[in-house]
Order: structure tokens, then sequence, then C-alpha cells
């Protein structure tokens, strides 16, 4: 499809300048912008959504959960960079560097790994997407605007005291690997704010006495992590606001309350039905 090969070569172009990040970057998004045109419109293909959202809020299990219902691929790019670090492919050792340098890992590097995927995707047949973790900035979300179209943003949004508390009841076992929820949220309606009940996820006797915390889910460490993505993806909402594409979802609890309620919004009820059915 014309739009891949459009995000190729707007990567390649890209990476070929190397260290000169802001140049061509600059360059990347002309490039992209130029070339917007042979779009598939949008009934003829399956969804094309962006996935907001905080660390912490779920956003991967409602992005994952829906591509399933909705037979769309679920291009996490957190998982791309995971996946390329394990490989022996070409971006593998330079990601190394940034990853262990501790830097954020680049607009291109990002990009260049996102068109790999959604080509290979192509080749088997896929069509739409819901991406979660991109874009992570305006300049990402110009150059996907540039290649092909989103139809619509969905940004989960949950109470930060709420997301804190539920990052410091995350455990894993020490043993099998499993991860838990020992968090149990319970805040009652007030001040016109609907009340939020999520349960907490319990591990079986054998894991209870292993279980560990995550050195990174301390207090501060969550809250840092929270105001740092606020910060970078303001810019991204106020973009897709500003093109009428974002829908707000404020999570009433955990899944089994909002998974229902956001099929609701999403108005695909029926589909999980009909999936029931012929499953
Ligand atoms: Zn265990």
């Amino acid at each position: 499809m014309a739009a891949v090969q459009r995000l190729l070569r707007a990567a390649a172009s890209s990476s070929s300048s190397g260290a000169a990040a802001a140049t061509g970057t600059r360059r990347m998004t002309g490039f992209a912008g130029a070339e917007s045109r042979g779009r598939r419109p949008a009934q003829d293909r399956n969804v094309q959504w962006v996935f907001l959202g905080c660390p912490g809020v779920g956003k991967g299990t409602y992005a994952s959960r829906l591509s399933r219902l909705l037979a769309v691929p679920h291009i996490a790019t957190g998982d791309l960079v995971r996946d390329e670090l394990a490989s022996t492919g070409p971006l593998a050792a330079q990601l190394k560097e940034i990853v262990n340098q501790g830097k954020l890992v680049s607009d291109e590097i990002i990009i260049s790994l996102l068109s790999k995927r959604l080509k290979k995707g192509e080749e088997k047949g896929e069509s739409g997407f819901i991406l979660d973790g991109f874009p992570r900035t305006v300049n990402q979300a110009e150059i996907l605007d540039g290649v092909t179209d989103i139809d619509m943003v969905v940004n989960l949004k949950l109470r930060e005291d709420i997301i804190v508390q539920k990052c410091l009841g995350r455990r894993i076992c020490g043993q099998c690997g499993k991860n838990f929820n020992l968090a149990c949220i319970d805040v009652k309606a007030e001040n016109g704010l609907p009340p939020i009940y999520m349960s907490p996820l319990l591990p079986p006797k054998n894991c209870m006495s292993k279980l560990k915390t995550r050195d990174d889910d301390t207090d501060e460490v969550v809250r840092n992590r929270l105001r740092i993505y606020n910060e970078m993806s303001q810019p991204v909402e106020d973009f897709y606001q500003k093109q009428g594409k974002v829908l707000e979802f404020d999570l009433p609890g955990g899944i089994p309350e909002s998974w229902p309620k956001l099929l609701q919004v999403l108005n695909l009820e029926d589909q999980e039905e009909l999936k029931l059915a012929t499953a």
C-alpha cells in the first residue's frame, strides 16, 4: 500500500542524516507532507486509531482487547523497541547504546521501526491498526498525518492519585514472574465526581511469599513519570484536539467496569456480541 511506502521513504530520508536530528526531522516532515495523497477511504479499510494514556492507566490492555475485537493489529512502540533490541537487526546496536545511556529513542528510529512493522503487516494482508505509544510527539503526529489518516484518538484518563495507588500496588512473583496488584481502589462519589472501583489482582497462595516490588514503583518515580508524560503528551493531545479527533474516556474502574462502558462509547457492543456468538 502506498501509505507504507511513503512512511518508509520518509524514515529512510531521515535516517540517512544520522546525527543531525533536528535537520532530519524538519526534512522528514516536509517530505511526508508533500507526499500526502492516495489514501484509502475509511470505508474501504479497517479502523486506524491512536490510543493515548499515561503510564499505569491500562492503555495497552484496552488497546489490545479492542484490536482483537476489530481484527486489527495492536502496535505498541514499546514492543517494537524491545523486539528490535532482542534481534540482530541493523538498528539493534544503535538502540542498545541509546537505551544503555538512558536516552529517549529518537523520532527517526521509532518511525523506522513502525514502518517496518506496518509493511510486514501489509504483506500478511493486515488492514487498519491501533497505535499504542505513538505518536509521542507533535513531530511524530505530523509525520503520521503526512502518510496516513488517523480516524480517531482515544484518550484514556484516570485520576492521578488512583494511578499512583495502582502503581504502588504492583507486585511481581520472584519465582514464576507473574504480575499481581494488591491495591484495592474504592473511591466513593464526591463533589460531582463518579465513584471508582478497581479490584486487586491477588496472587495464589504459592506466590504470596515471593512477591517483589519493582524498583521504579516508588511514589516519587511514579509521580515523576506522570509529570513527564503529561508535559510530553499535552501538545499531542492539543494537535488532535484541533482536528476534532479526540475521544476522552474517563475510566470508571477496572476492566470489568470499564470495558463494557468503552464498547458502548465506541458503539461496538454489537460487535462483541457477534464475536462471542461466533466464537
Ligand atoms: Zn509465582
